[in-house]
Order: structure tokens, then sequence, then C-alpha cells
């Protein structure tokens, strides 16, 4: 690593907890390897106006920018003067960029992480051939039926238990892109949801470590239909390892994650992540899991 100097470029995460990150993991060592003069670091802000003031008191100042996480993506959204069109669908940004200017701009990469992950550990599935299920409706399912119907997917099935919360995000949707039909079942209509579906997302906290597990039945998902988990604590989610015990292709929650940094560390220090360093292997190691026996692709970008 290069010492850091007063000309170091500095960038960060923020939200609350931040503690258990592992943003600043990936970051890190992607500098280190690519021997860039710049630090990552880990902020917390004690609740949204604490958060506000701490963005406002950043423009323009010395930081390149933030990632932003639980709970503070929707505010940031707020926060910035101006966000591409992927973020002001999703709702909710995950990078906020300080300009020179004063100006603060969102942006979010958690879709393009999640597209990757697809393409990276279930390359045949084609998000413009056919329906998708996506499970939850909080910020995580907001941005993934943005990044669904963005990239072309005929239709986005939204499956809640707060049905309501599903329909909030159908209206606000659909309408915004051209050609998106986003259609909303309450988690008792599992079964029409997942009928002749193309692939499967779980964007609820179901399965994450300390939670309950997913349990539902994935009879009615056509066989070859990818199932995808956005929980990565454990890597191997409940739903995840039912799915691989009926031999069906999975993605995991890490590859997105690895995936949602890169575009993040290109915009804040101008290069893209080097190849020579495996950040899954160090995440894994971080998360307690064996690299070996989870040995999924997932790494490079
Ligand atoms: P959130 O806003 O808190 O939403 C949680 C969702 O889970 C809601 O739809 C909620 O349903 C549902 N839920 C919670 N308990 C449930 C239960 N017992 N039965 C059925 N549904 C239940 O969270 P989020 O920010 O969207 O994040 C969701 C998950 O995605 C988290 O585990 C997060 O760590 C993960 N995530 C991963 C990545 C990645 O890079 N891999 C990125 C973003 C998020 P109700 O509406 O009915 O309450």
């Amino acid at each position: 690593m290069i010492p850091i100097s007063g000309e170091s470029l500095v960038a960060g995460v923020i939200g609350r907890p931040v503690r258990h990150s592992l943003s600043p993991l990936i970051h890190n060592a992607w500098l280190g390897e690519a021997q860039i003069d710049g630090i990552y670091i880990a902020l917390s802000a004690a609740d949204e106006a604490r958060f506000a003031s701490l963005i406002d008191g950043l423009r323009g100042g010395s930081l390149k920018g933030l990632n932003v996480t639980i709970p503070f993506k929707e505010t940031a959204l707020v926060c910035a003067d101006r966000a591409t069109e992927r973020a002001s669908l999703a709702g909710a940004a995950n990078l906020l960029l300080f300009h020179a200017d004063g100006s603060v701009e969102a942006d979010n990469t958690d879709g393009e992480g999640l597209l990757g992950a697809f393409r990276v550990q279930a390359p045949k599935f084609d998000p413009r051939q056919g329906s998708v299920v996506i499970l939850g409706a909080g910020g995580a399912a907001r941005g993934a039926a943005a990044a669904f119907a963005l990239a072309g997917s005929p239709e986005v099935r939204l499956v809640n238990r707060t049905r309501e919360r599903a329909e909030v995000i159908a209206q606000a949707l659909g309408p915004k892109v051209q050609g998106a039909k986003v259609t909303v079942f309450g988690w008792d209509q599992m079964d029409a949801a997942l009928n002749g579906a193309a692939a499967l997302v779980n964007a609820t906290s179901l399965g994450l470590v300390g939670h309950d597990p997913l349990a539902i039945d994935l009879a009615a998902l056509p066989t070859g239909a990818p199932v995808m988990d956005m929980v990565y604590r454990p890597l191997r989610t409940p739903l995840l390892l039912a799915a691989e015990a009926q031999g069906r292709p999975t993605v995991d929650g890490l590859a997105m994650l690895i995936l949602q940094a890169a575009p993040s560390f290109e915009a804040f220090f101008g290069a893209a992540p080097p190849a020579g360093v495996d950040v899954r292997a160090l995440a894994l190691t971080a998360l307690g899991e064996r690299p070996a026996a989870a040995s999924k692709q997932g790494t490079r970008p």
C-alpha cells in the first residue's frame, strides 16, 4: 500500500451500522494492488438529519465520494443535486460523488452488480427472455425491479408480504420505463408468481443470519430458471441450498456486492479495479466461509 499523504484520494462507505461492511476490504485491496495513492474508509451517521448535514459539509471537499448503505440510500438520493436515471428509478442511491464545483451527484450501481452477478454465475440467463420474480418491496427490491425493467425484462413480478408496498413500486416504476410491466402478487400467490418465470431473486431479509429462513416451495419455478439471493451472510442461504439440491443454477449476493463496488471504484479513483487481487476470496475469509467450499465465480469485475 502507498503511505497515506496529504494528496491521497479519499472515498468511503456510510451507513448504520457500518462496522461489518465488506466495502473497505474490497476497495482497499484494489487500491493496494493498483498502487493508487488512495484510501477507502467507513463512516457512520447517528440519524438521517446528521447524515444530510454530513453530506452537505462534504460538498466540494476532500472526499471523492461515498458509497451509501442501509438505512440512508433513500435519503442520499434526496440530498443530491442530480441523479442518474437508474438511481431515480431505483428511488435510492448507493453512490454519491462530490464534484469540485460543490455539487453532489447520485448514482445507483446495485442493479449493475445484480445483472453482472447473473452474467458471471448464470451466463445462460437473458433478462429479456422471460418474467423475473422479485421477492420483497424494500429498497433492494425496488432497485432490482428498476434494473430488470431497464434491461428489457418483459415482466417484473413483485411478491411481498405487505402487498401495498409492492404496489407503490409498481406504480412508481411501470409508467417510467417504456414497455415495463410490473405485476404484484401477495405472499400467498407465490406459485402463480413462480409459474413460467425465467428467474427468481430474493430481495427480502429472510435467510440473513439471525432472521427466519426463506422457506418457499420452488416446484412451480421452471427447472432451468436461476435462483439468486441478495443475502450473503451466510453465502449459501437456505434458498440457494434448496435450489442447488434441485439442480437449479444459483447466483449469490457476494457476486452482486463485488460487482456493484467495481463501478464505484472507477468513479472514485479513475481506474478500473485491477484483476490481480482475488477480492472474493478475501471477502469469503472475512465472512468465515471456506473459499474452496464456496468456489463460485464472481471475483473479477
Ligand atoms: P428492507 O427495506 O428492510 O426490506 C426488507 C424486505 O423483507 C421487505 O420487503 C419485507 O417485507 C421483507 N420481509 C422481512 N421479514 C419478512 C418475513 N418474515 N416474511 C416475508 N417478508 C419479510 O431491506 P432492503 O434494503 O430492501 O434489503 C433486503 C436484503 O437485501 C437485505 O438482506 C440486504 O442485506 C440485501 N442486499 C444485498 C445487496 C448485495 O449487494 N448483495 C445489496 C442490497 C441489499 P414487508 O414489506 O412486508 O415488511
